[in-house]
C-alpha cells in the first residue's frame, strides 16, 4: 500500500477513557460510531443493525433510550452485542439512570433539554459509581435557551459555554470520565467551536456535523467539518449523521480515516481513472461493478480501474492491483507490472479472483504466479494499436483548434 502515513500529524493530547473495550482519547485509535434508527424495545432487530454497523466499521454503537421499553430493551441487547453501547438521552434524566441499571458502556446527555443541577448530578454520581462515561452532547439546534439568548443566537461560544456548564455540574460530584460534542449543522460554526473546546479542555472530543442531511450532500458537509479538524489534530471519535441507513454513516467514518491513514486499511480502496477521450470500454460502469464486488471483502488492497491501456498500468503504478481497457481486452498488472490479459467482460471477475490471491499469498507470489513477459508484450501490443489508431491526440484537439479559430472568426 502507498498510503502517506498522516498518523505523523499533531494530535492534540486528551486524557482517555475507556467505552466499554474501546478505548477513546490519548493515544488510541479515533475510533467510528454510528446510532441505530430501530426501536431500542425491538431487541432483535436493533441487535441485527448493531451487527451490520459493527461489519461495516463501527466501534461503539447509540441506541436511543426514550422509554422504559427501550431500556428494557438495552438490558438485553448490552450483554449480545459485539461492540459498546451507549444511550442516547433527552429530556428525561430518570431514562440515565434506567439505562445505567441496563448495564450500558456509555450514556450521551444533552445540556441542552436536561437542565435541573440535581437531575444532572443524580446522573453523574450514578455513572461515577458504576464506572460509566457520559459524553456531553451539545447540539446547536437544542442550546439551552438561556444561552442563546445571552449570547444572542447559536455561537461557538454559547455551544462551549453550554459544555462547561455541564462539566461544572460533574466535576461538583467528582466525575470526570467525560467526552465532549459541540456539534452544529453548520460546518464553519462546528469547526469553530470544536476548535474552541480543544484550547480549553483537554477531554477528549467526540467529532461530528449534526443534520448533515442526505447523500451526497451530507457526506460532503460531515467530511468537511470532520476532516478539517481531524487533519488540525483534534477529536478522538466521530461519527457522520446522515439522512441515510446508518451502515453509510459507519462506511464513511472507517473511509474517511483510512484515507486520512488515521486507521488501518481494511476494505479496498478502490482507485479508479476518471475517463477520457482515450477510454477503451465503461469507466464508470466497470468501476461500479468492481465497487460492487469488493464491497463486502475484507482486502486491504488499493485496486485501479483503468480506462486505456496507453496510460493506465503507468498511472495506477503504486496500486497493488489494476486493470487497464485495450482492444477489446483486460490487461492486468500488479504493481505496475503487466500479469495476465483476460476478455473485457471478465475484468471485475479477474480482478476478484487475483485481489483474493494476493491477499492471501502476497505480490511477489503474485508476480511469479505467471509469465510476465506474454502480459508485457500482449499489453505493448494493444498500447502500440491504441496509439496508432488515436495517436498522441486522443481528443482530436488539432482539428478542434481549426474549428473554433474559424467559429471565432467568422464572429
Ligand atoms: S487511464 Fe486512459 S482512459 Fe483513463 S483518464 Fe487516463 S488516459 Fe483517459
Amino acid at each position: 500500500m502507498t498510503n502517506v502515513n498522516l498518523t505523523n500529524y499533531p494530535r492534540k493530547k486528551t486524557r482517555q477513557i475507556q467505552v466499554g473495550k474501546v478505548l477513546v482519547g490519548g493515544d488510541a485509535p479515533i475510533s467510528v460510531q454510528s446510532m441505530t434508527i430501530t426501536k431500542t424495545s425491538d431487541v432483535e432487530g436493533t441487535l441485527q443493525q448493531i451487527y451490520a454497523l459493527a461489519a461495516a466499521g463501527c466501534d461503539i454503537v447509540r441506541c436511543t433510550c426514550n422509554d422504559a421499553a427501550a431500556a428494557e430493551g438495552l438490558a438485553k441487547i448490552v450483554p449480545r452485542s459485539p461492540v459498546p453501547i451507549i444511550a442516547d438521552i433527552h429530556h428525561q434524566y430518570r431514562m440515565a439512570l434506567a439505562a445505567l441499571e441496563a448495564g450500558v458502556h456509555g450514556l450521551r446527555l444533552n445540556p441542552g433539554n436536561i437542565r435541573k443541577p440535581e437531575h444532572i448530578k443524580a446522573v453523574a454520581s450514578e455513572a461515577r459509581d458504576r464506572n460509566v462515561p457520559i459524553r456531553i452532547g451539545v447540539n446547536g439546534g437544542s442550546l439551552d435557551s438561556d444561552l442563546y439568548e445571552k449570547h444572542g443566537g447559536l455561537t461557538a461560544q454559547a455551544m462551549v459555554e453550554s459544555a462547561q456548564q455541564e462539566l461544572k455540574y460533574f466535576e461538583e460530584v467528582d466525575f470526570n470520565l467525560v467526552k465532549i460534542s459541540v456539534k452544529a449543522s453548520n460546518v464553519p460554526l462546528m469547526v469553530e467551536a470544536y476548535r474552541m473546546l480543544s484550547e480549553i479542555t483537554d477531554f477528549p472530543l467526540h467529532l461530528g456535523v449534526t443534520e448533515a442531511g442526505p447523500l451526497p450532500g451530507g457526506l460532503i458537509k460531515a467530511t468537511a467539518g470532520i476532516s478539517t479538524l481531524l487533519l488540525e489534530g483534534i477529536g478522538d471519535t466521530i461519527r457522520y449523521s446522515l439522512t441515510a441507513d446508518p451502515i453509510e454513516e459507519a462506511r464513511a467514518g472507517r473511509q474517511l480515516l483510512e484515507s486520512l491513514g488515521l486507521r488501518e486499511r481494511k476494505n479496498v480502496d478502490l482507485i479508479a481513472c476518471p475517463s477520457c477521450g482515450r477510454a477503451e470500454v465503461d469507466v464508470i460502469e466497470i468501476a461500479n461493478r468492481a465497487q460492487a464486488a469488493f464491497a463486502d471483502k475484507k482486502l486491504p488492497l488499493q485496486i485501479a480501474v483503468m480506462g486505456c491501456v496507453v496510460n493506465g498500468p503507468g498511472e495506477a503504478r503504486e496500486a497493488d492491483l489494476g486493470i487497464a481497457a485495450g482492444n477489446k481486452r483486460g490487461h492486468l498488472f500488479v504493481k505496475g507490472r503487466n500479469v495476465a490479459v483476460v476478455p473485457e467482460s471478465e475484468m471485475v471477475d479477474a480482478l476478484v479472483e487475483w485481489a483474493t490471491f494476493i491477499h492471501e499469498h502476497g505480490t511477489d507470489a503474485a508476480l511469479k504466479r505467471v509469465d510476465t513477459t506474454i502480459a508485457e508484450r500482449e499489453a505493448a501490443k494493444d498500447r502500440n494499436a491504441a496509439l496508432a489508431e488515436k495517436g498522441d491526440d486522443a481528443n482530436h484537439d488539432h482539428e478542434r483548434i481549426v474549428e473554433i479559430r474559424r467559429t471565432v472568426s467568422e464572429k
